[in-house]
């Protein structure tokens, strides 16, 4: 079972947190001697692969594993690759990792290789989609999803993070020039952007409509910018795209409008890191840097059996490795002490009712879980909502038994897709 995520020391409050005005630069991490880079793909022994151990890598070199693999990693360093190996994650699904060593004098003295990048999607797409935010070029550049709707998001999606706030305060200028160049690369017209009620950004978007969110959370979930800003109810077992709605991160969006400029890819991550005692940090790191190098960038010590949490304290979810690597689509990073972490227990409901008073989509989450702790998916979807649930992790935080109703929820979906796709 995957460990329910919450912060422990401060209970998390149900408001967004806001950057502050004026906010300092963020600590830079210097480039690690090794990085690992995860490619969406798993290995294949029957397969020839393009690359393996001892292959020299350039900066800003595409490595994909086979010739006809879609996927790819961008080498964030000019050196040479050191591992190949598969990672497995929460879920038990496998892709692949790989370790570079950089060498750290060439990396510093020599350029980044340039792309011949075009004004259209599928160029973008090719070259672009491991840039610091993740911009869903895959989406965008998948014509069968017929996306009409683009929303910029300004506001962070969990507690305690500030990421993309502190990114559209200090570049809305770029956030301004990636607009328009998503907008040519798309041809799609129909782009907003939503930002906190409380951000400070000088200057409008152009023509771009601009939406404020409430800080209460969860309002910046997609399916509430969706209920909330854009007047759609998204149906069960539904995501966005599949109402032509494509959600980019103002981080991806200022990305693009960097790598156009450059014609090649920026590597830099910001992060807000949220420390042991809660204290809230925010660093830019090269993209495969270990999250262990952060840590020790903070002083902050990493014992056996603490808890390392990729997202926020309402969303996030445990990795069992402090060699686990910044991504591009990485905002939050938190660690919880091993002797204050949050209780999670095997105890049974006790029908309090208060994951039902505080569901924003009215699942019946007491009766689900029932179904989930008994693995019979199907009839969860069926009878009890689970594919209803927007994933704001509300119940768990409150469930009165310390039941990881959230954690319960997503496996639920999971291996509800897996058992779907093998029919
Ligand atoms: S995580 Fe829990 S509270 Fe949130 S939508 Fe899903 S069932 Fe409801
Ligand atoms: S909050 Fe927890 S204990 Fe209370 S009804 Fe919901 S699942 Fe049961």
């Amino acid at each position: 079972m995957i460990k329910r995520p919450f912060f422990a020391l401060t209970q998390p409050k149900l408001n967004y947190d806001s950057v502050e005005p004026d906010p300092k630069e963020p600590k830079s991490i210097p480039i690690p001697s090794n990085l690992i880079l995860l490619l969406d793909e798993p290995i294949d022994s029957i397969k020839k692969a393009l690359i393996k151990k001892g292959n020299a890598v350039e900066k800003g070199e595409k490595l994909s594993l086979y010739s006809e693999s879609t996927e790819y990693a961008i080498s964030p360093v000019k050196g040479t690759i050191t591992g190949i190996d598969t990672y497995s994650d929460n879920f038990g699904n496998s892709s692949t990792y790989l370790v570079i060593k950089s060498d750290q004098e060439k990396t510093a003295q020599t350029d980044t290789i340039t792309y011949d990048l075009k004004d259209n999607i599928a160029s973008a797409d090719e070259y672009l989609r491991t840039l610091p935010g993740a911009p869903p070029l895959k989406i965008l550049a998948n014509d069968n999803l017929k996306i009409n709707t683009i929303v910029i998001t300004c506001a962070d999606t969990d507690l305690l993070s500030t990421t993309h706030q502190y990114v559209s305060l200090k570049f809305w200028d770029a956030l301004k020039q990636g607009t328009q160049i998503l907008k040519k690369i798309t041809k799609i017209s129909k782009i907003c952007v939503t930002i906190p009620e409380n951000a400070k950004i000088q200057g409008g978007l152009d023509s771009i409509p601009v939406f404020k969110t409430s800080l209460a959370y969860p309002s910046n979930l997609p399916a509430m910018i969706l209920k909330n800003n854009l007047n759609m109810i998204l149906p069960a077992g539904k995501t966005p795209e599949d109402l032509g709605v494509c959600f980019i991160t103002a981080e991806a969006v200022v990305s693009l409008a960097n790598a156009y400029k450059t014609k090649s890819a920026g590597f830099e991550k910001i992060l807000t890191v949220i420390g042991k005692q809660g204290t809230q940090y925010r660093v830019k790191a090269t993209i495969g840097t270990p999250l262990h190098k952060i840590f020790k960038a903070f002083s902050i010590l990493v014992n056996d059996q603490d808890r390392i949490v990729i997202g926020g304290p309402m969303k996030g979810f445990a990795t069992y490795t402090h060699h686990h690597p910044v991504q591009a689509d990485m905002d939050t990073v938190m660690i919880q002490d091993r002797d204050i972490l949050p209780e999670v227990s095997d105890y049974p409901c006790v029908n309090c009712g208060k994951c039902l008073r505080i569901c924003p989509v009215n699942v019946p989450v007491n009766i689900l879980v029932r179904y989930l702790e008994a693995d019979l998916y199907e009839e969860a979807a069926d009878k009890y909502d689970l594919e209803s649930c927007i994933e704001c992790g509300l119940c768990a935080y409150v469930c009165t038994a310390k039941i990881p109703l959230y954690q319960y929820i997503r496996l639920g979906k999971h291996e509800l897709l897996k058992l779907r796709a093998d029919v």
